[in-house]
């Protein structure tokens, strides 16, 4: 932990770029939506202003997912990288599949349960989940201030240190619809997870659509990408008209996590004093 001491001093600019390199380690900003062990389906609301985090709601109906036996809700903290998209126009070359029109997710297995919003996390590997005909990349993380990411470098650490619990992240994605009348998901690569290098890629590669996406170069269809530090967007807004966006909307979803919002274009409540 003590490489990353300096984290805290470093310029707050910092928290809202998608990584940043220190001590020649890559680290990516996560954004936290679903703590370990619980089951609501929190996540980037897309669609709505600013992209707070919120509930999923099916048929009227805030969502939950099923506990997989013999597990309790989600088995790792569960969120996303800010600043990517899986482009849905976008066919996979590895996969044959087009993206989920989402950031990338992220299954950080560290030893804690991450009640922060944000944490700093080094990638490990990525499992290519086909859910629905589509691609929707897990990225495996762990966070680098976790005490157990001193000896968890790469996949087969975590092969080494956590034994089954690669299996187990495979068997939960691939049953975890089914309670839910949905068929099983499927896999590239038999299942199989790829190294960190390969994991890096992909992320880069849904930067780049993101960043196509923030300057009006593809078709994010519904998704509201106003946001406050993308200059040059078209999308771009000042901090005063967030502010007021927040305001209109507070009033009439209280269930909206406005408080600590996070964010998928890091319009970081930091930032913004929400
Ligand atoms: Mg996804």
């Amino acid at each position: 932990a003590s490489r990353y001491k300096g984290l805290e001093s470093f310029p707050h600019s910092f928290s809202f770029l998608l990584s940043f390199t220190i001590s020649s380690t890559v680290v990516f900003n996560m954004v936290v939506e679903v703590p370990r062990w619980t089951n609501a389906k929190m996540e980037i609301a897309t669609k709505e202003p600013l992209n707070p985090i919120k509930q999923d709601v099916k048929k009227g109906k805030l969502r939950y997912v099923s506990n997989i036996f013999p597990h309790k809700g989600y088995i790792w903290n569960y969120g996303t990288l800010p600043q990517t998209w899986e482009d849905p126009h976008h066919k996979d070359n590895s996969t044959g599949c087009c993206g989920d029109n989402d950031p990338i997710d992220v299954c950080e297995i560290g030893s804690k349960v991450c009640l922060n919003y944000q944490v700093q996390v080094k990638v490990l590997g990525v499992l290519a989940l086909i859910d629905e005909g589509e691609t929707d990349w897990k990225i495996i993380a762990i966070g680098v201030d976790d005490p157990e990411s001193q000896k968890i470098h790469g996949i087969d650490d975590v092969r080494k240190h956590k034994p089954d619990y690669l299996e187990a992240t495979v068997d939960w994605f691939r049953v975890y619809k089914v309670p839910d009348g949905k068929p099983e998901n499927q896999f590239a690569f038999n299942g199989e997870f790829k190294d960190k290098d390969f994991a890096v890629e992909i992320i880069q590669s849904t930067h780049e659509y993101w960043k196509a996406l923030l300057h009006k170069k593809a078709d994010g269809g519904a998704i509201k990408c106003t946001n406050v530090l993308v200059c040059g967007s078209p999308y771009c807004c000042s901090e005063e008209d967030a502010k007021s966006i927040v305001q209109s909307v507070r009033g009439k979803h209280n269930f909206l996590h406005f408080e600590k919002s996070r964010l998928m274009h890091l319009n970081s409540a930091l930032k913004l004093n929400m």
